[in-house]
């Protein structure tokens, strides 16, 4: 993160216009873009400017808040009126190849569980 001194991530240069991505929203503390490589019919990602690597060093629970209700917004604006996935992949064997947490949104046909 660049709040860390450890350059860019790939959503920071998202965030910063540097590389180019399809925006869903934006406010003061957050985006939504589509994610480049989509599970679902409908699959964004809802993210914070500010860089948090993971959950370990999230220290604002009103911006998770926050967070979720954007995706919430964004996700009946994508047409999810009969409902859809919020997935936070966190940590190696979360899965997560992002260090920069972020909310993925998936939906648009019926989703199994378990997901794996
Ligand atoms: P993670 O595994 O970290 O939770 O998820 C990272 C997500 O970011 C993946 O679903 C991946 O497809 C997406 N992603 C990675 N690089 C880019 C990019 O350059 N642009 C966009 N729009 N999505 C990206």
């Amino acid at each position: 993160c660049r709040n860390m001194s450890e350059g860019k991530n790939i959503f920071e240069k998202i965030i910063d216009r540097e590389i180019p991505a399809s925006f869903l929203h934006e406010d003061e503390e957050s985006v939504v873009f589509k994610d480049i490589n989509p599970q679902a019919p409908v699959h964004f990602l809802v993210v914070p400017k500010k860089c948090y690597p993971k959950l370990e060093v999230m220290d604002d629970p009103g911006l998770i808040g926050r967070l979720m209700m954007v995706a919430n917004k964004v996700a009946k604006e994508q047409g999810l009126v009969k409902g859809y996935r919020v997935v936070i992949n966190n940590g190696d064997e979360g899965g997560q190849e992002v260090p920069h947490l972020h909310i993925h949104v998936l939906g648009g046909k019926q989703l199994k569980w378990p997901p794996c």
